[in-house]
């Protein structure tokens, strides 16, 4: 066999998603040569393939479709949706084109190298890719970017049965289930149950805790439970599967825990039970890496690993699995392997369940605080209150500021209602910058809008709140 051809570079970054993209491309503008290395024919890893921006196309038609229904109780009735799957499913791979070919031309401008195949290491200082076309590449770095993301994780008693999928199979779109069963109550398997009842599917929900979206504060989701209440046939908590049949007329399920139902049968079943890191698919002992049973792979702040020259960020490099955790971490990785003294050293990075309504948190969270025992205090802004939930018909929301009691700045803050991810920004600046409940409550904010509301909770702190009734003294 003939040696494998080589190919130098300053970075190689393992991985194209949000966190090896941003870290290349971060890498490249500050004069580094840079190799980004993917096992999929298009760049931009689970996120903008086949996670949060298919996921998010289907989710916004899915929100429209209910807005126009809704609209039927303020006097404007539309008849009932034909949906062409085919072309739904286009307009969602437009989407996703569009970002991916824009990822790809932003690459060439950069003159960053973009390897097709699956890239493992050699040793400390070499990559082997087995490149999609056939053959091995060897790529020779000075500094190497891991960002080789997660995979779904899978239930080992799972039949394979095409009407068995995870969130990539979901997102695929292949038909819409009379009867559905999402296995998860985290928010990938919320957001799919969102989507699939827009089109009409009947779902079941089942937990193996004892609530939905466990890491958000429980007066968020109780929002969310009551308004959502309709849309699920069954949620099933504290209930795992325990075993499943594929049988001609659908998946044959078994329910285990206290109130368990019987044996039911579902046209397509979701496993949406988390995510595991890839971190045992790379060799990364050939590197000298320590990897951690689970497949994580641990940093300094500077998003190093144990080997000097090798960093690891997104996924890999430790929950929470969120894109915007990866990119910012790449960004850190690229500029500490230029040389710079960067570190992650955030106070806040936000999570959004793209559910409708949306629930969004950053910061600390109550259940955090509780478990840390500091003092806080909290105020809630309902949007029964806002004039502008009330004139967009939706007013179940609320808006929730957490303070700490000594020092009185803003350490968290969650949203629940329609563009709670939009909003959830300002509360996230608000901690980044130290900001205290008067500082939010004297920002003028426009109105009639939603972003109000964060000042409005402000105010509640600082008791000048007029938009709510007097508090009793
Ligand atoms: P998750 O860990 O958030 O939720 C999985 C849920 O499945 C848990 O509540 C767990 O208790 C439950 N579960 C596990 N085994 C079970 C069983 N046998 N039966 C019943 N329930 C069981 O995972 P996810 O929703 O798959 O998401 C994976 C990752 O991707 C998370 O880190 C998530 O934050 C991230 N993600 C984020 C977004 C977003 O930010 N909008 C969207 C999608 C995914």
């Amino acid at each position: 066999m003939s040696a494998p051809e080589l190919l130098s570079c300053d970075v190689a970054v393992l991985g194209s998603g949000p966190g090896g993209y941003a870290a290349a491309f971060r890498a490249a503008d500050l004069g580094l040569s840079v190799v980004m290395i993917d096992r999929n024919p298009t760049l931009g890893g689970v996120c903008l393939n086949v996670g949060c921006i298919p996921s998010k196309a289907l989710l916004h038609v899915a929100s429209v479709m209910e807005q126009a229904a809704a609209l039927a109780g303020h006097g404007v009735a539309f008849d009932p949706p034909r949906v062409d799957l085919g072309k739904l499913r286009a307009h969602k791979d437009a989407v996703v084109g569009k970002l991916t070919t824009g990822l790809a031309s932003m690459a060439r401008g950069r003159q960053v190298r973009t390897v097709q195949g699956m890239g493992q290491f050699h040793d400390a200082n070499h990559l082997d890719v087995s490149l999609a076309s056939g053959g091995t590449q060897r790529i020779r770095f000075a500094h190497a970017i891991i960002a080789a993301g997660s995979e779904a994780i899978r239930l080992p008693f799972m039949p394979d049965d095409p009407r068995i999928v995870d969130s990539t199979g979901a997102l695929e779109l292949r038909n819409i289930p009379k009867r559905m069963l999402v296995i998860g109550g985290g928010i990938i398997g919320l957001e799919m149950a969102t989507v699939y009842s827009a089109l009409g599917s009947s779902i079941d929900i089942v937990e193996a805790l004892d609530g939905l979206m466990t890491e958000a504060d429980r007066d968020q989701v109780k929002i969310w439970e009551k308004k959502n209440a309709p849309r699920f046939n069954r949620v099933l908590l504290s209930t795992k599967v325990v075993a499943a049949e594929a049988l001609t007329d659908g998946i044959r399920v078994t329910f285990d825990g206290a109130s368990a139902p019987s044996p039911d049968i579902y046209d397509m079943v979701l496993v949406a039970v988390g995510r595991a890191p890839n971190g045992q698919r790379i060799s990364a002992d050939k590197a000298g890496l320590a990897v951690d049973a689970r497949g994580f792979i641990k940093t300094d702040t500077q998003m190093r690993t144990n080997i000097e020259n090798i960093f690891a960020i997104g996924d890999i490099a430790g929950a929470p699995m969120l894109a915007h955790k990866a990119s910012h971490e790449g960004h850190v990785a690229a500029e500490a392997a230029a040389g710079k003294p960067s570190h992650f050293d955030v106070s806040q990075i936000p999570s959004v369940a793209y559910t409708d309504p949306e629930i969004a948190w950053t910061g600390k969270t109550e259940a955090e605080l509780k478990r840390e025992g500091t003092v806080y205090r909290k105020a809630v802004f309902p949007w029964a209150a806002s004039g502008r939930a009330i004139a967009n018909g939706r007013d179940e929301g609320m808006t929730k500021l957490l303070i700490d009691e000594t020092t009185h700045r803003v350490i968290g803050g969650g949203i629940v209602g329609q563009h709670a991810g939009d909003l959830i920004g300002e509360i996230g600046l608000a901690i980044e910058m130290g900001a205290d409940a008067a500082d939010l409550a004297l920002t003028i904010h426009p109105h009639p809008t939603l972003s109000e509301t964060v000042s409005m909770a402000a105010q509640v702190l600082e008791g000048v709140c007029t938009d709510l009734p007097r508090k009793r003294s």
